[in-house]
């Protein structure tokens, strides 16, 4: 495979942009190799600079559930830049975007919109601090909630391969007030919260973890959870920012029927455009300014062209449940079209998967949190994904994220990953 002109990109970017990129897994230190320089997208491929094609399994991190360049998408953009590209002052469009969200995911009684996951998650975790008038917070390892200061500590996804769980410049006095606990252990939870009684303002966690891998909650876990934030007066934030609108409309919480405080939002919300949202129970979202004492802005918040590519991707979502239908075929079928092969080769191996999202671990061990994500073989997945990669099928570089399916994926799309597979694991075992 000849990638010469991403190589001399990526010498290139490196005298400018710190590390070559601007943001860290693209870098594929953890798998690597040089990364390859995108030029272009159309459905389920991507095409580098020197013209190679790939078959889609990130999906821009999750975003891009319809495929690339989706047409109802694009000519909802084109439209809206006809029309200038900010105006800083409310719009009709943002009374759209947040009423359909509304109607998509029950418990957003009100919403939010912001720029990205990040600031998602930090405006929510500070609109319960304000609400409980409560500090800390209970996070789960392995979990990630975007860069936020008080999130970066036992963080998943890129701050795993990093290196840097405990990111230096995050202070003492920050991570003092984020309390840890292990997923998927509500005995752990039920501790941490009776060992600070009345000081917890809020459980944030990713319902269905996917920053350590795809992880699922276990039978009765987010029920449990929802019971102690219930008895304790705490909030619950389910962290959606992959999950929402992919695991279904309604995201995990309508998969698993239970019913969070607030709910962050990213990705798929955004149509591809850098857009997050944070929404809930009416009561709690009425403390944000200019209503409550909360403060929480944007220059850019409710960006007209960011919402009309958010507002044209809910919509089709929602008018096209046979998409969710589809993407979970998809996902069974490549599900079980690696495990066999797997079998058949009497390898070790753990497949996690909900719709279209799945991880294969090479490990033994059932994963269940961080500690069993852990005991994959992190080098031969590296080898797995350049293998995979030379036979043009782009895998997220990393053990620790999950896959993204997208709608563009056809049965021979289906056929060439599986055949990848076969071949791939061939070579490196
Ligand atoms: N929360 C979760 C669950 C995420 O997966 C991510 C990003 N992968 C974020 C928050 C942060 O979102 P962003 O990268 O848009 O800031």
């Amino acid at each position: 495979m000849n990638i010469q002109n991403s190589k001399s990109l990526f010498f290139n970017a490196q005298n400018f942009i710190p590390g070559g990129v601007n943001s860290p897994v693209r870098a594929f230190k953890a798998v690597g190799g040089d990364p390859l320089f995108i030029k272009k997208a159309e459905g389920a491929y991507l095409y580098d600079e020197d013209d190679n094609r790939y078959i889609e399994l990130i999906n821009s991190w999750g975003p891009m559930i319809l495929g690339h360049n989706h047409p109802a998408i694009n000519e909802a953009i084109i439209k809206a830049v006809e029309n200038g590209t900010s105006f800083g002052a409310p719009t009709a469009k943002e009374i759209d975007i947040a009423e359909l969200i509304c109607k998509m995911v029950p418990s957003v009684e009100k919403v939010r919109m912001v720029n990205s996951g990040t600031e998602a998650t930090m405006s929510a975790v500070r609109l319960a601090r304000g609400y409980t008038g409560r500090d800390k917070f209970i996070k789960f390892e392995g979990n990630y909630h975007g860069h936020g200061d008080s999130f970066l500590i036992a963080a998943g996804s890129g701050a795993i391969t990093m290196g840097a769980p405990n990111s230096p410049g995050v202070t003492k006095g920050t991570a003092k007030d984020t309390l840890l606990a292990p997923y998927n252990d509500l005995n752990a939870v039920k501790e941490v919260v009776e060992a600070n009684r009345d000081e917890v303002a809020a459980i944030i966690l990713e319902p269905v973890p996917g920053n350590m891998g795809l992880v699922l909650p276990e039978e009765g876990f987010l029920q449990g959870l929802r019971k102690l934030c219930d008895e304790e007066g705490i909030v619950l934030i389910f962290d959606e920012v992959m999950t929402g609108f992919r695991l279904a409309p309604g995201g995990a919480q309508e998969v698993f029927g239970v019913t969070p405080d607030l709910t962050t939002m990213g990705k798929i919300i955004g149509g591809g455009m850098p857009v997050g949202a944070y929404g809930g129970k009416k009561e709690i979202m009425d403390f944000v300014s200019p209503v409550g004492p909360v403060y929480q802005a944007g220059t850019l918040s409710g960006n007209p062209i960011a919402t009309a590519a958010g507002m044209a991707m809910l919509d089709y979502l929602s008018q096209h449940p046979e998409v969710y239908k589809k993407l979970d075929q998809t996902g069974s079928r490549l599900v079980a079209g690696v495990k066999g092969t797997l079998d058949k080769m009497g390898l070790d191996y753990t497949m996690t998967h909900l719709g279209s999202m799945y991880s294969l671990f090479f490990t033994s061990e059932k994963v269940v949190d961080f500690e069993t994500a852990k005991t994959a073989d992190t080098a031969l997945f590296g080898k797995y994904f350049q293998a995979m990669l030379k036979r043009g099928v782009y895998l997220p570089p990393s053990q620790f994220e999950s896959l993204f399916l997208s709608a563009a994926l056809t049965d021979e799309h289906v056929a060439h990953i599986l055949e990848a597979n076969e071949a791939s694991l061939n070579e490196i075992v």
